[in-house]
């Protein structure tokens, strides 16, 4: 009985996307349930508090707050120290406590309509230190000569002064020494969502119930739910804070380990996919008509992904592999295996360019094997597209590579097996899951040319499994990539121009960032005259940005593609893997603007064929990063260590290069800093799932709560 419930549940939260899944329910806290079983009050809207209307129920909605539970769970992410701190210990720049007499009268003067600055001088015992407040005029009448103030503020060591940030209380004797410091926004005041926070605190502390069972708790000398909530908001010494964060780290890492190992638990198992009995002798057949042998970290993955289709479960596996490590062709002999087993395959890919390149690919692929292929994109006209669809329903075609248009209504399948996604990152996890409803559960394989540390792994693909290329094919030459300074600029052109008059093509790169698209545009227009000056006698110089339409692009990089283009000066949209093997030069310009992920995705468009490839990074860092990370790309090739390194240097997000990527949030924990409690996390929950899998143990009913109304929310977010 219980087992069925559950297997229903799991099914409907395994179709909605991870991402949001697990941002929304860690967001929305826990469920709650009384001795008997009622839901308790913690579900209870904002509003039953006093003092809160329509308008402050809207704003506390646009923080994402809307129960008494989520008040609870909205937790600070720092605290200021207001215990007053003795000068002779304080660093510069930190933010601190200060308390003194003050001993002029506070002088105030204005710049203008809005700007003015109160000083004001305090004598803290045998020193007197300056204060200043910015544009804060009317804090001119809290001071009074021979007043005691307390002033929290930003320390300016070298200059003995302090910005003033907070007049604190100097009489009352409690005075917390820590406050709390909430993100906010201009619908919502700091003070105001504290007052809401002790008022929720007051009403339901004793209703706050615990999720993370008693035993581990203790084993891990971890808070109660109620102590969590209370540390977090009104913790009396740091060490209660410290204490708090450490809880709620782990408890955030638990409840989205036990998220993603149950959606494992529901993938295994051997009701809930297709068998794909595929013929391995026509597998070998057109291995044995490929221009190259595979490399043994080809086979292998060809190995586990076939294995991982054969077995009746859902395979939901990831391929990830270096730029230019050849997962194409593994794609390729996956789809054809689905397609021995009498399904229909699909292969998504982000641009039309790269799916015409992958379909002309596979066309001369299949040649002499039993594969009908089709090409559907933006572009497709509508008599072809008819004639395609009517094709795929009735089971004709077995084969279809293509872009979004794949995901599009009427888009319907008569046996659709397995689906291949390239360049995964580039889809949004909505994407992803809508080819996927296409068939019965079809298998999928989505592939990525991002490495992901594993530091990072666990958080973003924790609930796949995972196959690595991690070899290139042998006789590659590595890119050879040189630093110039802009300075040097006569000779990247020379090179640009060698390589030109050769018969070679090139890449001339400049940053996007959606900021200041207009001034990226700029910078790329001016690239492109320059460059046309520079090499325009030479061949013909074309300009490639953000902000053409879609079929303008395409028809660029197409052109590009059929060699009809010397230089393409173009912004980062060209990022996503096409390949060029005539492409020889990847210039960069304002190389320091990139993150070394990005910058390497760049540097494998070139080196793909037969030619020696060149990447030029032009940059005046001005930073010691920035210099720190032209000087590892021109070390090294190697893509793994480079995330690394990235990932040490500016934090996940530019591994991944936008918000879709469905890496889950979190609020209180890191997951690259707090790594270890991941870890232990993992580890301990799949313990849970192993002595009871379907978490009827009595300590365990919270959990399998918890997991039920994560599918309600998501019943509500589709
Ligand atoms: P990526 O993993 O970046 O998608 P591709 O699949 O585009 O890489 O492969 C890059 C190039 O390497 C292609 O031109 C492909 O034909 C070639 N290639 C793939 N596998 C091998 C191999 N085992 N030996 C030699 N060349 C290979
Ligand atoms: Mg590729």
């Amino acid at each position: 009985m219980r087992g069925t419930f559950l297997r229903n549940l799991y099914k409907s939260v395994r179709l909605a996307s991870l991402g949001q899944m697990v941002s929304n329910t860690l967001i929305s806290g826990l469920l709650y349930f009384e001795k008997g079983g009622a839901l308790m009050a913690l579900t209870d809207p904002v509003t039953v508090l006093p003092g809160v209307g329509p308008k402050r129920e809207a704003g506390l909605a646009s923080l994402g707050i809307h129960t008494i539970r989520d008040l609870l769970f909205y937790f600070p992410y720092r605290y200021d120290d207001l215990k007053v701190k003795d000068l002779a210990e304080a660093a510069d720049q930190e933010k601190l406590t200060v308390k003194g007499i003050v001993v002029t009268d506070p002088v105030i003067s204005r710049f203008g309509p809005h700007r003015s600055r109160v000083n004001v001088k305090l004598q803290i015992e045998r020193s007197v230190i300056l204060v200043t407040f910015f544009n804060q005029p009317w804090l001119k009448d809290r001071f009074q000569m021979g007043d005691e103030a307390a002033i929290f503020g930003k320390w300016d060591a070298k200059r003995r002064s302090l910005t003033g940030m907070k007049i604190l209380a100097t009489q009352s004797q409690d005075q917390p020494s820590m406050a709390a410091i909430y993100t906010v926004n201009k619908n919502v005041r700091m003070g105001t969502l504290l007052d809401l926070i002790k008022a929720a605190w007051e009403r339901d502390q004793q209703n706050i119930n615990d999720l993370v069972p008693a035993s581990i708790r203790e084993h891990y000398r971890l808070m109660s739910d109620a102590q969590l909530v209370h540390g977090m908001h009104f913790p009396d010494t740091p060490a209660e804070a410290k204490a708090a964060r450490r809880t709620g780290v782990f408890r955030e890492f638990f409840l989205f380990q036990l998220q993603i190992q149950a959606l494992k638990q529901l993938n295994a198992n051997s009701s809930n996919g297709l068998a794909i009995p595929y013929d391995n002798q026509a597998l070998r057949a057109l291995i044995a008509t490929l221009p190259f042998a595979l490399t043994n970290a080809q086979k292998r993955v060809v190995n586990e992904i076939c294995a991982d289709m054969r077995r009746p479960n859902h395979m939901n596996r990831l391929l990830q592999g270096d730029v230019g490590s050849g997962k194409t062709v593994v794609a390729a002999i996956v789809l054809y295996a689905a397609v021995t087993a009498g399904f229909q395959a699909a292969l998504m890919v982000p641009t039309e360019v790269l799916a015409e390149q992958h379909f002309a690919k596979l066309t001369k692929l299949f040649k002499d094997f039993p594969v009908k292929l089709g090409l559907l994109t933006g572009s497709t006209s509508t008599k072809k597209r008819r004639e395609l669809l009517s094709e795929l329903r009735d089971g004709r075609l077995n084969l279809i590579i293509g872009t979004h248009a794949l995901i599009q209504k009427g888009v319907d399948f008569h046996a659709l097996g397995l689906v291949v996604i390239d360049e995964q990152h580039r889809f949004g996890v909505n994407q992803r899951k809508i080819l996927q409803e296409k068939g019965q559960k079809p298998d999928l394989l989505s592939m990525t040319a991002t490495p992901i540390p594993r530091t990072l792994a666990i958080t973003a693909y924790g609930e796949m499994d995972v196959s690595t290329i991690d070899e290139l094919p042998a006789g590659r030459k590595p890119i050879a990539t040189m630093w110039l300074r802009k300075n040097q600029i006569d000779q990247v052109y020379r090179i640009i121009r060698e390589q030109v008059q050769s018969g070679s093509q090139v890449f001339a790169i400049t940053p996007l960032i959606a900021e200041s698209e207009k001034i990226d545009l700029q910078n790329a227009e001016q690239l492109f005259v320059d460059m046309q000056k520079a090499v325009g006698n030479l061949g013909p110089v074309a300009l490639l940005h953000g902000q053409m339409k879609p079929d303008e692009k395409d028809q660029i990089m197409r052109a590009f593609s059929d060699g009809k283009i010397a230089v393409l000066v173009s912004t980062t949209v060209v990022e996503v893997g096409v390949d060029i093997p005539n492409a020889t030069v990847m210039a960069i310009f304002d190389a320091d603007r990139f993150g070394l992920s990005q910058l390497h995705q760049l540097r494998g468009r070139v080196g793909r064929g037969q030619k020696a490839a060149q990447c030029l990074l032009i940059a005046d860092p001005k930073n010691e990063q920035g210099i720190a990370r032209m000087e590892i790309m021109t070390k090294t090739n190697d893509g793994f260590l480079l995330a690394q390194k990235d990932l040490e240097m500016r934090g996940s997000g530019d591994i991944f290069g936008d918000k879709q990527s469905g890496l889950p949030e979190f609020k209180v924990a890191d997951p690259v800093g707090d790594f270890p409690t991941l870890e232990a996390a993992q580890k301990i929950v799949a313990q849970i799932f192993k002595t009871d899998p379907h978490l009827l143990q009595s300590d365990h009913q919270p959990l399998a709560a918890y997991l039920a109304e994560s599918r309600q929310m998501l019943g509500s977010l589709d």
